[in-house]
């Protein structure tokens, strides 16, 4: 179910945290938080590639920590622990920094470290992410809100945390669509389920979203998803991993709990799923797999510029046309088919042939989306199943819960009501003035590059001054006057809430279409631990929930340049010019605006540091490290390293301990085996170890800051380096 998510991020925005990449805020191990677009998009129930997690029992036994120390690196040396693994490393842990830098700084941390009910991770981001936390409830929590924003995030939290009524309704809000799917008998019967009226407990065959179109950037469009699975990678239906077995175990769970609860009989629930599943693999077999889906030529399979005419000639027999009609959608002047052979594949199966493997299909996802929208048995019951399958203790507090939601569902709203409570116009203007002060040494840094012709630079360092620079908060406000709903005092539903929130959704995705881009309208919201880089505005932003915490800038300057700048501000300028990034011109189209060999050279360097990290294995458990699907966010640790260090080397008395130190901290964290698991085989994030100790490893300052040596875990010869800036 993930895989939307990736190609909506492939095509809108490029995610620096690891913890919260490409999926929810780590504290929403209960309704997922919506970290694309508008409420209207959001998913609800997706499969779970978020992280919570504390550790199983098995994990915190130092003793099997040990035996689970890193291999390492194998040109390197076998001195890295895997001390990301919650309970690889304790107090008693021996480790030289000159081995190891990462965990060696961090020992004392990690050795306190415990993750909390309901997560799957703890540190640093989890700690900024329950300040943040604790300011947004207190806020939710406020007696009288002032502004209509304010009331409306207050009462879906309280309806939300409604148990009394919701477990009084228990299933009916899922039951009447799920007879519905049940009396489909023919294919006119699917049409009329898939062409009905949207709705929050919608679940189609085919998705869409306004985006800003890659094709001719500052224009919306309509991006045309494929059906959700429920393995996040279609290859997974063909060769499964342990991890797949793993989420497949755990959807199928959560889809016979809630069959049970609503009368079929364990077979006729496993029939349900098997049914299911051979109509995913069936659609599968025409689906971007994830390992094409980290491939350079991936922009030129996913844009794919169409009209509605011709949609409905590719559809075959499935009415996309139809279910765009029924959303209103259907005004659009483009649209972008992300995945013509799917479609091709979806309108072929479409017919009566097909139609009981199509309910199954239906009715499972269904089932499995609105699960936790209904009474807290449900609820309780599918976060059993997560915690079996991330190895979770516990449960979230209840006003997380409540948080959760309102995260989900009116996450702008609840922004705005933050924004006017925390955010000041000094620190935006520190921040953006920060960024103006580290694009300038990254202009320095393209210039030196004596790998790259006149005519590229010259373009690079045009792309690197027009870009979109964004912090903390925007000016620009989504209008909510126009949602309405009755709170718990007024004798409302959490139902009804979602559906007027949904409505209103929606018909703020219709007045998109085809207007200008509203840059302003920011693609994450702000109270997230993040910051992201955008291809198609070609803008950085950078959130107020990453300055907080280890990410303050109430640091020393060292401290500052290492996490906000080079971690934060660095890395996501880089992705401008990582192997997607450098895809797309100055204005955000993707357009190839390099010199052929320049681009040659540039995929050449990008594929040593691929096979650098394909060396990787980061314990014995794990698969070593996918190069390929990680080798942007690398690119990115690196660049924003590097320029960093440049602008180091201008500031006097400047302390490279604190500096170096500051980095290690920034990514300390730790997660369950299976969550981690789960990350470095579906994320393009490294695990934050390697963030840490590869960047360092390729600077003479650090070598010589610690005097690292030939034989020192953490020595690399400068031979042997791969950066790509
Ligand atoms: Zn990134």
């Amino acid at each position: 179910m993930r895989k939307k998510k990736a190609i909506a991020l492939l095509l809108t925005a490029v995610i620096t945290a690891s913890a919260i990449s490409a999926c929810a805020n780590p504290a929403a191990s209960g309704e997922e938080a919506a970290v694309q677009t508008a409420e209207s998009v959001e998913e609800a129930e997706k499969a779970p590639q978020e992280r919570d997690t504390p550790a199983g029992e098995e994990d915190t036994s130092p003793g099997e920590g040990k035996q689970e120390a890193y291999l390492g690196i194998g040109t390197v040396g076998d001195k890295w622990y895997a001390s990301s693994i919650a309970g690889v490393v304790s107090g008693e842990t021996q480790v030289s920094l000159k081995d190891d830098y990462f965990t060696a700084i961090n020992l004392d941390y990690f050795s306190d470290l415990t993750i909390k009910d309901g997560y799957s991770s703890a540190g640093v981001f989890q700690d900024a992410d329950q300040i943040m936390t604790e300011r947004t409830l207190e806020l939710l929590k406020e007696e009288n809100p002032k502004s209509h924003e304010g009331k409306l995030v207050s009462s879906l939290y309280e309806l939300a945390l409604d148990w009394e009524k919701r477990n009084e309704e228990g299933l009916n809000p899922v039951a009447g669509g799920a007879e519905k799917i049940r009396a489909i008998r023919r294919v006119e019967d699917l049409n009329a389920w898939e062409t009905s009226e949207s709705s929050v407990f919608s679940c189609r065959l085919a998705s869409f979203q306004i985006e800003n179109s890659m094709a001719d950037s500052g224009n919306y469009t309509v991006e045309i998803y494929s059906t959700e699975l429920f393995l996040e990678d279609p290859g997974e239906y063909f060769q499964q991993t342990e991890d797949g077995r793993r989420t497949e175990e755990y959807c199928k769970n959560v889809v016979c709990y809630m069959l049970d609860r609503l009368g079929y009989s364990r077979e006729e629930a496993d029939q349900v799923w098997s049914g299911c599943r051979a109509f995913e693999a069936e659609l599968a077999e025409h689906m971007l797999t994830r390992e094409e889906l980290y491939s350079d030529d991936i922009y030129d399979k996913i844009i794919n510029t169409c009209t509605l005419e011709e949609l409905g000639e590719a559809q075959g027999n499935y009415p996309l046309v139809e279910v765009l009609k029924a959303d209103g959608m259907d005004g659009s002047d483009t649209y972008n088919l992300t995945e013509p052979e799917w479609l091709s594949a979806l309108g072929k199966l479409y017919t009566e042939e097909h139609v009981e493997d199509i309910k199954d299909y239906l009715l499972a996802h269904y089932v499995f989306k609105t699960a936790r929208k209904t009474d807290r048995d449900a609820y309780d019951a599918v976060q059993g199943y997560r915690n079996e399958r991330y190895g979770i203790t516990g449960t979230l507090p209840e006003e997380e819960i409540g948080l959760a939601v309102v995260n989900s569902y009116l996450s702008r709203a609840m922004d705005y009501v933050y924004i006017d409570a925390y955010c000041t116009e000094e620190e935006r203007q520190r921040v953006i003035d920060l960024i103006h002060d580290f694009a300038s040494y990254y202009r320095k840094m393209l210039e030196q590059e004596d790998w790259l012709s006149e005519n590229t630079k010259r373009l690079a360092t045009e792309k690197l001054d027009n870009l979109a620079i964004r912090a903390c908060y925007s000016d620009t406000r989504e209008d909510y006057s126009g949602l309405i709903f009755a709170s718990k005092a007024e004798g409302g539903t959490y139902i009804e809430a979602l559906e007027a929130i949904h409505r209103h959704g929606l018909q703020l995705e219709q007045e998109k279409i085809n207007q200008k881009v509203n840059p302003d309208l920011w693609l994450m919201s702000t109270r997230e631990v993040n910051a992201y880089y955008s291809p198609p505005d070609n803008s950085i932003n950078i959130l107020c929930g990453t300055l907080v915490g280890a990410f303050s800038m109430d640091q020393s300057d060292e401290a500052v340049l290492a996490t906000v700048g080079a971690q934060t501000i660095g890395h996501e300028i880089t992705h401008a010019f990582d192997t997607n990034g450098a895809q797309f011109d100055k204005d955000g189209n993707y357009h190839d605006w390099w010199e052929e060999e320049d681009y040659e050279a540039f995929n050449e360097r990008a594929g040593r540091l691929v096979e650098y990290m394909n060396q990787i294995i980061p314990c014995a458990e794990l698969q070593p490290v996918n190069g390929e699907m990680q080798k942007t966010e690398m690119i990115a640790d690196l660049g924003g390293m590097k320029a960093a260090l440049m602008m180091a080397e201008d500031q006097e008395d400047f302390d490279y301990d604190t500096f170096f130190r500051a980095a290690a901290r920034g990514w300390a964290m730790i997660e369950t085996k299976n969550s981690l698991i789960s990350q470095q085989q579906s994320d393009s994030h490294p695990l934050t170890n390697l963030r840490v100790n590869i960047p360092l490893q390729h600077s003479d300052e650090f070598m010589e800051e610690y005097d690292i040596q030939p034989g020192d875990g953490m020595y690399l010869a400068p031979e042997g380096r791969v950066n790509v800036w």
